[in-house]
């Protein structure tokens, strides 16, 4: 096992039930990122580097992790976990023993992706807008060259070997029905498929305390009936669709 490579980590949730749908999962906030959307629920992760995030090796994670018997794997999330090399190490390295071990991404990052996928259960990638409106929503430039090529890794992941979730906030006036259906249509022309458990997820807007505060009023927050109705209109696209929300949690759309 490799023991000498490190991550910068924010920090860490030691049970979450609600990350993956089926397990109790430890959650590990990797410090930084590339992208500034103004509906972040951790704008505090998005600076590469803080008071707070700290160099752990392998080894002093899986010790942090060692009592904690009750999960059946990790999710790494952030910030965006791919701006780090290092994470290949770690999943390989954590991947040898837990049985859930999932990535969270927004995509910028194809290369690294690939590299994972082997090792991970499911690979959750936020996909933001419709591309015209990307770098808008995003705050910054960003290549759409590579969040399409991971989209299309992650389509053919979804159909050959392991699970996808493409995760998009539905946060009008900003993000709107149409960038939704745009979306969807896109993943549809991909190939997207709900083998392995793969779905296309509808999240609401949560005004939390880790949006920025003079952002937060900038987006409404959706009720679930709301949510549903533009879920059932997605189902046209012919790919598998699910919702996250408050009122209902992760709720499947038949
Ligand atoms: S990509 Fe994710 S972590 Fe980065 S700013 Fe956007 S919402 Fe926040």
């Amino acid at each position: 096992m490799e023991e000498d490579k490190t991550l910068y980590i924010a920090g860490m949730k030691s049970q979450s039930l609600v990350d993956e749908p089926g397990y109790t999962v430890a959650m590990i906030y990797l410090q930084g990122c590339n992208l500034d959307c103004g509906f972040c629920h951790n704008s505090s992760l998005i600076p590469m580097f803080t008071a707070k995030s700290k160099k752990t090796s392998i080894a002093q994670l899986l010790e942090k992790l060692e009592d904690n018997f009750l999960i059946d794997g990790v999710i790494f999330t952030g910030g965006e976990p791919t701006l780090q090399q290092n994470l290949l190490h770690f999943v390989k390295a954590l991947s040898e023993k837990y049985k859930v071990i999932g990535v969270d991404t927004n995509g910028t990052n194809p290369k690294l992706l690939a590299e994972v996928s082997p090792f991970v259960t499911r690979i959750a990638m936020d996909v933001k807008c419709a591309f015209e409106y990307y770098e808008k929503v995003v705050g910054k430039k960003v290549d759409l060259e590579k969040i399409k090529a991971s989209i299309d890794f992650l389509c053919k992941r979804s159909r050959e070997s392991g699970r996808v979730e493409f995760r998009m906030v539905y946060a009008p006036p900003v993000i709107s029905i149409e960038d939704v259906m745009a979306v969807a249509e896109y993943l549809s022309l991909k190939g997207f498929t709900g083998k392995f458990k793969s779905y296309f997820v509808i999240q609401q807007y949560i005004p939390s305390d880790g949006v920025r505060e003079d952002r937060r009023k900038l987006y409404q927050t959706m009720i679930f009936d709301k949510l549903q109705i533009i879920a059932q209109n997605v189902k046209k696209y012919g790919i598998p669709v699910a919702i996250r929300c408050q009122e209902k949690g992760y709720f499947i759309i038949d």
